[in-house]
């Protein structure tokens, strides 16, 4: 088999851009056993492009063509496909509708010229884009192959990865049914006791199969199909997510592979919703993992380390005899969470004010346990709650499950 990739768009003849979308897909088919024998940069020209598909047909089996899909009129790559192999384009009515939600959500009507993004080429399947508007297409005419990908490599790679290459695979390749899998990822539980409550649909499993896992200190359940194509793996992955749903709503986060951070950056952005951190025995270790996430700014206004005592009085108006004396709480105690909570929401003004104060180990501290942490969640005009955690591990375990679960009861 033998494979042909055609990189559509004029910025890349100018040198304005690399290509790297064809080195990717060409280690991608290398990986698949696919011998990629042509790299085409051709640019944002009909004729020239058919002249280019029809070159390619005479020497490869596969065509993988890169960009060209999007709304403009020099986005001609569907067109020039359909033109060669002699076929109309059509809407796919999943695309359409994905595109009238996006502008909808925003307010602004829909041009013209951005349904083009919802075209295919009658007779494919449709590979609907995950990160981006634009469909794809994956089609098989006279003994050849064409897969059609968005030209942002953003969109391009989940494409191919989750897409494209199981249509190879299948069609193509093996012809066995490529397996489609759904990442569920829960937070607040641990891997046993979210096993227990599936125990049921784990034991009865066929297909979809049920595999759950933990990672990273979270937790996360796999679901695998075999299908024809996404369409039909969606529909039998969905019906069993919704019951899963059903069972661990309280701790049920995503249905894809984030981090809770990442659930939680755009939870609060979509409800305009700020947030501001001190911490103890964390280190900022609650601000860098929401940072890590793009868009954070929008709802993070900032935090305290507030490590010693010392910083804790000046910085955080925590009151000295809470922290020293004889029958003082200690700075490991509920009433100290509270005040770094209400305190760091107050001189940051944010809608969310969050604190961490444990024993992070290996040594005592206070004569307190290791593993013991406090962490609180102040909200503007309502309650401070303050939720007291005795985590197992070593140092290193229980700063990120203390960092976890703030984050998971900030989500709640
Ligand atoms: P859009 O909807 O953005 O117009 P498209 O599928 O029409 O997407 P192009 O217009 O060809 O794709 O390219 C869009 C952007 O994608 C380019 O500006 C460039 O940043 C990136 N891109 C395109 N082709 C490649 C390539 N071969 N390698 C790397 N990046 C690329
Ligand atoms: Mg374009």
């Amino acid at each position: 088999m033998k494979a042909e990739i055609i990189a559509v768009g004029t910025e890349l003849l100018l040198g304005q851009i690399v290509n790297t979308n064809a080195q990717y897909l060409s280690q991608e088919l290398a990986a698949i056993g696919i011998d990629v024998y042509f790299q085409t940069v051709v640019g944002d020209n009909k004729e020239r492009l058919k002249e280019a598909i029809r070159q390619a047909q005479g020497r490869a089996d596969v065509l993988v063509f890169s960009g060209g899909i999007g709304p403009t009129q020099d986005d001609l790559t569907k067109d020039a496909i359909a033109e060669v192999l002699g076929r109309e384009l059509r809407t796919d009515r999943p695309a359409m509708d994905k595109l009238t939600e996006f502008f909808a959500d925003r307010g602004v009507p829909m041009t013209e010229n951005n349904k083009r993004q919802a075209l295919v080429i009658d007779g494919c399947t449709p590979l609907p884009n995950a990160t981006g508007l634009a469909v794809g297409v994956a089609i098989s005419s006279d003994s050849h192959h064409y897969i059609v990908l968005p030209g942002p490599p953003s969109e391009l790679k989940p494409m191919f990865a989750e897409q494209a290459k199981p249509w190879l695979l299948h069609q193509v390749l093996t012809g066995e049914m490529p397996i489609y899998s759904r990442i569920l990822k829960f937070a607040g539980i641990g891997e046993s006791a979210l096993e227990d409550k599936l125990l049921d649909l784990i034991d009865a499993q066929t297909d979809p199969t049920i595999a759950p896992y933990a990672k990273e200190g979270e937790v996360a359940i796999r679901l695998s199909t075999k299908a024809e194509n996404i369409q039909e793996a969606n529909g039998r992955l969905t019906a069993l997510e919704v019951q899963i749903q059903s069972r661990l709503s309280e701790h049920m986060y995503a249905s894809e592979d984030v981090p809770i951070e990442e659930t939680i950056v755009k939870m609060m952005a979509d409800m305009g919703l700020t947030v501001s951190a001190a911490e103890s025995c964390t280190g900022g270790m609650v601000m860098q993992s929401l940072t890590t996430i793009p868009g954070s700014a929008a709802m993070l206004r900032g935090g305290i380390v507030c490590y010693s005592n010392e910083i804790k009085e000046k910085l955080l108006n925590v009151p000295h005899d809470y922290l020293e004396g004889t029958d003082a709480p200690g700075a490991v105690s509920e009433e100290v969470a509270v005040v770094l909570a209400e305190q760091v929401r107050m001189i940051a003004d944010t809608d969310f004010g969050l604190s961490v104060t444990g024993v992070a180990g290996p040594g005592y501290s206070e004569r307190k346990p290791v593993g013991l942490v406090y962490i609180g969640i102040a909200e503007k005009g309502g309650k401070t709650e303050v939720f007291e955690l005795r985590i197992k591990g070593n140092r290193d375990t229980i700063r990120k499950r203390s960092t976890k679960t703030l984050l998971y009861r900030l989500w709640r």
